[in-house]
């Protein structure tokens, strides 16, 4: 075994949470972090002073919302003038602006300062976050890395999720699809027991996206997807905004308070909520409480299982749906699946295993892998094969994916002409020739979408090129339209004229209006500068804790030796209060003082206080 390339880490990259797992010892390793926790929150808080990222970030939600990001999936490869995007930005507490090339960018006071971030940044600080975690563990630097999206994220959202990667200073190995992953883990788990191929139905529901995939796996190991449905908008965060704004309703009516306006009261609400939302997957009913929510008035109140039941039904239903889609799809009856595997923390609610279960005929689900961590552990291992690892475990791993929606250009009459269906294996390569359809046209413009849609503009558009051709009279003149999707289920398109027969025409790569190379540049610089601030307040933190802990120590000393026979004379204790004094005035400043200030103030005391001390122990 390559010892050197195993130190590639496989990495699930949350709505809610993220996870990071290590290849060692022919076997996978879910890192916890400085935490103690085997995932991880996405989330990225600015304070004065400091970034927090995780568990850190978290904890302070209430105190500091403004500043707290949660949800940068929600909004990585999406435009500002996204209508799921517009409507969530109703419920975030930070802002959210339109930037160039319409991403929309977050902004945040960081350092008294303020700041815009992207997507891709705030998720290239949760990546750097698992990236050490994943170094401190195996004393090694850290480069490669397999990353992993919904099934159903499009084109753009893969490719500013393998931007995120860079811009964390990783080697995105491969993109590959969440469910596809925990199938890994699945077929590794399952591996002696598979004698025939078996059908296989993922689903995976967590906090922010709900995916469903369809894989076969035959007894050498090889997964292949045959399909893949789901939403990028349904989950666990939807289920607690159902009960956010039922007890919103709740306080208007019963209280005459209105929260909704109310971001702090709405956050402490929304926890609350969450953590509400868990108990109901055991038990079935309680009761929130809440201390001084609004005008002083404390929250308190019921909720059942069946209430939480009714208020997320169409959302619950909406999944049984995209199962039955995903079926038909593969052409396929549910009677051939031989396994339904749950993943996400949101398959621990009773209803959802409940409708699955009826939807089956009664049919035991599969929870033999871990819901939390089979994505990243799928992950890990293919960044072991794709490195060089090998072993018994990665030799026969062979992955075949699809393309969850389809793709094409739009034409003259408006419509989508589709050039890679939906549910295609990956990679894949098709082209389409295109003529001209006005006389003398000088060039052909192609606006490529993915989507179901018939007519193109009502699905997602990612970019667009153009081809120039000679000028004849219409229908005379041909572009070649070559759509090639990589094993990231990232798109490259190009165009070839083909009228003059040389074939040399304009290729285009780069068609896609997201991140510029030069901004990615600049965001990869940014982070190292944020890594050294980070550094630098960690440093600075910690000089000032010495200097209060050891005032207290000296406070403490003065008290307990003062009780002895050896206690200090007057002109001592007074030398030592003054000094005392004078150290604790920096303590009080806000912001922090430099490092070398603390530092000072804390030699200043200790020359003062240790030779005093020593006569009287
Ligand atoms: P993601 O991958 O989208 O970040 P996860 O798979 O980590 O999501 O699942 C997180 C979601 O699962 C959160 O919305 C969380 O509230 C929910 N969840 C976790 N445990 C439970 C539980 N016992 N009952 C209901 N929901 C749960
Ligand atoms: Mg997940």
């Amino acid at each position: 075994m390559n010892r050197k390339s195993c130190t590639a880490i496989g990495i699930d990259l949350g709505t809610t949470y993220s996870c990071v797992g290590v290849w060692q010892n022919d076997q996978v390793e879910i890192i916890s972090n400085d935490q103690g926790n085997r995932t991880m929150p996405s989330c990225v808080a600015f304070t004065n002073g400091g970034r927090l990222i995780g568990e850190g970030a978290k904890n302070q939600i209430a105190m500091n919302t403004t500043n707290t990001i949660y949800d940068a999936k929600r909004l990585i490869g999406r435009r500002f003038n996204d209508t799921k995007l517009q409507e969530d930005m109703k419920l975030w507490p930070f802002d959210v602006i339109k930037g160039s090339n319409n991403i929309p960018m977050i902004v945040v006071t960081y350092n008294g300062e303020k700041k815009e971030f992207s997507a891709e940044e705030i998720s290239s600080m949760v990546l750097i976050k698992l990236k050490e975690a994943a170094e401190k563990f195996l004393g090694k630097t850290v480069r490669d890395a397999v990353i992993t999206v919904p099934a159903y994220f499009d084109d753009s959202q893969r490719q500013a999720t393998k931007d995120a990667g860079h811009v964390a200073g990783l080697n995105v190995l491969q993109i590959i699809n969440e469910p596809t992953s925990a199938a890994i883990a699945y077929g590794l788990d399952m591996k002696n027991d598979i004698v025939r191929d078996i059908n296989v139905l993922i689903f995976d529901l967590g906090g922010g996206t709900f995916d469903v995939s369809l894989v076969t796996i035959d007894k050498k190991g090889t997964i292949t997807v045959k399909a893949v449905a789901g939403d990028t908008h349904l989950g666990g965060q939807d289920f607690d905004n159902a009960m956010v704004d039922y007890f919103v309703e709740e306080l208007k009516r019963k209280h005459s308070i209105d929260v909704s306006v109310n971001k702090k009261a709405l956050s402490r609400l929304r926890g609350a909520c969450e953590r509400a939302k868990r108990v109901l997957s055991s038990i079935i009913d309680t009761t929130i409480d809440i201390e001084s929510l609004q005008d002083g008035v404390d929250f308190s109140m019921r909720i059942s299982r069946a209430k939480f039941e009714k208020l997320n039904e169409d959302f619950f239903s909406k999944c049984i749906e995209m199962v039955e889609k995903c079926l038909s799809d593969a052409e396929m009856n549910k009677r051939n699946i031989d396994e339904v595997v749950l993943v996400g923390g949101s398959t621990r609610i009773p209803k959802v295993q409940q409708l699955l279960k009826d939807l089956f005929q009664g049919k035991e689900l599969s929870k033999k892998i871990h819901a939390d961590e089979a994505v990243a552990y799928g992950a890990t291992v293919l960044a072991a094969k794709l490195t060089g690892c090998t072993g018994k475990k990665v030799d026969n791993l062979v992955l075949i994916d699809v393309v969850p929606l389809s793709l094409g250009v739009a034409i003259h009459d408006g419509s989508l002409s589709v050039i890679v269906k939906r549910n295609s294996s990956i990679p894949a390569k098709k082209e389409i020739n295109y003529c001209t359809v006005y006389d003398n046209q000088d060039s052909i413009t192609f606006n490529v979408y993915q989507g179901e849609r018939s007519r193109a503009i009502d699905n997602n558009w990612l970019g667009k090129f153009e081809v120039a051709v000679p000028c004849a009279p219409k229908g005379k003149s041909k572009v070649r339209v070559v759509f090639d999707i990589d094993a990231n289920g990232i798109l490259n398109c190009s165009g070839v004229e083909l009228t003059t027969g040389l074939k040399r025409g304009i290729i285009i790569t780069n068609y896609k209006e997201r991140l510029s190379t030069r901004n990615i540049e600049k965001m990869l610089d940014d982070a190292h500068k944020y890594k050294l601030q980070d550094e630098e307040y960690k440093k600075t933190t910690s000089v000032r804790s010495a200097l209060e802990d050891y005032i207290y120590d000296v406070k403490s000393k003065i008290k307990k030796i003062g009780k002895t026979t050896k206690t200090f004379n007057k002109k001592d204790l007074e030398i030592m209060e003054t000094a005392i004094e004078k150290a604790s005035e920096i303590l009080k400043e806000s912001p922090l003082a430099d490092f070398d200030e603390y530092q000072k103030a804390l030699n200043q005391l200790e020359k003062v206080c240790l030779p005093i001390i020593a006569q009287h122990v």
